[in-house]
């Protein structure tokens, strides 16, 4: 792992996800290096050559620029994070994300958290001192097997589930983002059918579902894997990339139907 200690001039950015009014990245890159990343279109914006997943820049200074800009930003809710994981392996040690962290509640701005690490629980604490707080865990994958292929360095869906229940017990609101939602892996009737149920034990608020993008680069790394483990799937992800409307849909009336068994409200991001 190549790991580049660097100076950001921003790290509160404005962004265009609904609901959410700035993104907060404290890393650029991500260890976990999963298959299917769109953030990898990052390498661009950074100037990286490596693999994705194979190199991380830790903006050091992120708590104080954050300081600074948090006495000028009008208040709004704050994902941490967009294009990252902000509970990957190195903010163990590195403490980033914790004392941003710490920077927001000084100001009671809304927290949102997206991350695949139980590392968060660490950090109940401040949560408790947030006035709003919502912890989601990405789980896209209920298989463990299947995770290992799209999702070798992240935890484990089992330890995902067990962080999400002590912080629903602990009081803290929570939910599961089920993306990306690989058609043929992770979209059969029984799989979601597992997904709910495990939610439903975990006494997650609410899961929110999105389809996989296959954006060009991405497109080329998904097909690597399928070429290696599911080589029959590829031309189905091909007639997916171009009828992902009608699949959409499909999906909806799908996970609807289920969602409604476990009673558990579900939405979605399209
Ligand atoms: S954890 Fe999220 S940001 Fe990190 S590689 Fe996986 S999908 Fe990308």
């Amino acid at each position: 792992m190549i790991v580049n200690e660097i100076r950001c001039k921003s790290i509160l950015n404005k962004s265009g996800i609904p609901g959410i009014d700035y993104a907060l990245n404290p890393y650029t890159g991500c260890e976990h290096g999963c298959r299917y990343c769109y953030a990898i279109f990052m390498k661009r914006f950074s100037n990286h050559k490596e693999e994705w997943g194979s190199f991380v820049d830790v903006k050091i200074n992120a708590p104080n620029v954050l300081r600074e800009q948090l006495k000028k930003a009008k208040p709004g809710k704050v994902s941490l994070s967009t294009v990252t994981d902000p509970y990957q392996p190195l903010e163990k040690k590195y403490e980033i994300t914790r004392k941003c962290l710490k920077e927001l509640v000084q100001c009671d701005f809304p927290v949102s958290i997206l991350t695949k690490s139980k590392l968060v629980v660490r950090d109940i604490d401040l949560f408790r001192k947030l006035k709003e707080i919502d912890v989601g865990f990405s789980i896209g994958l209920s298989d463990e097997r299947i995770k290992m292929i799209f999702e070798p360095k992240s935890a484990s869906i089992k330890k995902r589930f067990n962080a999400l229940h002590y912080l629903a017990r602990e009081g803290i609101k929570t939910w599961i983002f089920f993306s990306p939602v690989l058609p043929y892996l992770s979209d059969t009737e029984e799989h979601i059918n597992q997904l709910f149920e495990k939610a439903e034990n975990a006494c997650v608020d609410y899961v929110l579902v999105d389809t996989l993008q296959l954006y060009p680069k991405v497109w080329n790394k998904v097909q690597r894997i399928l070429q290696r483990f599911y080589p029959d799937f590829i031309p189905l992800y091909k007639q997916y990339l171009f009828h992902k409307d009608s699949y959409k849909n499909e999906m909806k009336g799908k996970v609807l139907k289920i969602a409604q068994n476990h009673n558990l409200p579900c939405k979605f991001t399209y």
